[in-house]
């Protein structure tokens, strides 16, 4: 099998829009391959700039996403590269994907469920099956940790919370629930799923409502004018190219005493599911593992900390960290 591949670089998208000139002989449509081999990816790591890769996996079939957007499977081809400079796993593929982020995205990610279906599907599921509950106790756990031991006068504020690529907005309702001095902050470019959003409603007897604010549309820095308490990026950054640019950009609307938390699929998933998981599908960019994950954060210019990976009662091996500015880790970590 040759995987003789010359790569042809963008300077716009490095990773995603390379078109490469292959035929990608082998394996046959609908085959996947596992290799080791060594190849030179002559574009840039989003991370740590290297050009040096191997060439993990190769899928020669269209996902059902491509399939949505019109992708043929003839002639398809797609890498899973590992850098050799910093271990991210890079998805490189033959063809342009822009396509996949439609109006048929939504359809084919729903699976014929709407959007409110899905959030109550999972609102009902038991807390020890449910992904979310154990995401919202690490982060509530975090945050209560982290300003107890800062002495940040957090009885004083109202905070507030900013969740990029809410989706069906399950983990800021949860949040929220759990937390209702809270105020959020959707940011979602899916129009059905802002329509769902819109709708959510935390009102209940003797309760103050916790109305969350819906921003339709991609996250761009100085989208919002204020600063957050709490930054969540679940399961957003493995979907963007620069996943470096995405998280600083996301720090720009942090609180000086802020706390982003990010949570992307683990690399793992390559070597331990199989090459039709859904986190091995072309619309993820990236896939992490506890290091390169550290480095996204640092390189965004926080500072990494509890950064772990585990196995979720999903079943999907995921890791997830949290950042705060180097100057309030300083603040509060320094020895008085
Ligand atoms: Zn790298």
């Amino acid at each position: 099998m040759s995987m003789d591949t010359t790569l042809a670089t963008s300077d716009t998208h490095p990773v995603s829009t390379a078109a490469y000139d292959t035929s990608c002989p082998a394996p046959g449509i609908g085959e996947s391959v596992y290799s080791n081999k060594l190849i030179p990816v002559p574009v840039t790591c989003p991370l740590c700039a290297s050009t040096s890769g191997r060439v993990k996996l190769t899928i020669n079939i269209p996902d059902r996403f491509e399939r949505a957007a019109g992708i043929a499977a003839e002639g398809y081809c797609r890498h899973w590269v590992e850098c050799l400079g910093c271990g991210l796993l890079l998805d490189v593929y033959s063809h342009d994907i822009s396509a996949i982020y439609s109006d048929q995205y939504y359809e084919a990610a729903v699976e014929g469920e709407t959007v409110s279906d899905r959030f109550e599907r999972v609102r009902r599921m038991p807390a020890e099956k449910s992904d979310n509950a154990g995401r919202v106790q690490r982060v509530i756990d975090f945050i209560s940790n982290t300003w107890r031991r800062s002495r940040f006068p957090f009885e004083h504020v109202s905070p507030r919370v900013l969740d990029i690529g809410s989706g069906t907005g399950i983990f800021l309702y949860r949040f929220l629930e759990a937390a209702p001095h809270w105020r959020g902050t959707a940011i979602e470019p899916s129009p059905q799923a802002c329509a769902h959003l819109r709708t959510l409603s935390l009102a209940a007897p003797g309760r103050r409502a916790s109305p969350i604010d819906v921003i339709e549309g991609y996250y761009r820095r100085g989208c919002v004018d204020e600063k957050f308490h709490l930054i969540t990026l679940n399961k957003v950054v493995e979907h963007v190219p620069n996943p470096v640019e995405l998280v600083a950009d996301a720090a720009a609307a942090l609180h000086e005493h802020g706390v982003m938390y990010v949570e992307v699929p683990d690399k793992r998933t390559l070597d331990l599911r199989p090459s039709t998981d859904n986190n091995l599908g072309a619309l993820h960019y990236c896939l992490f593992d506890a290091q390169t994950l550290a480095r996204v954060f640092e390189r965004a210019g926080l500072e990494p900390l509890c950064v772990e990976r585990y196995l979720e009662p999903s079943g999907k091996i995921t890791v997830s960290g949290f950042g705060v500015r180097r100057e309030f880790f300083f603040e509060f970590a320094k020895k008085k």
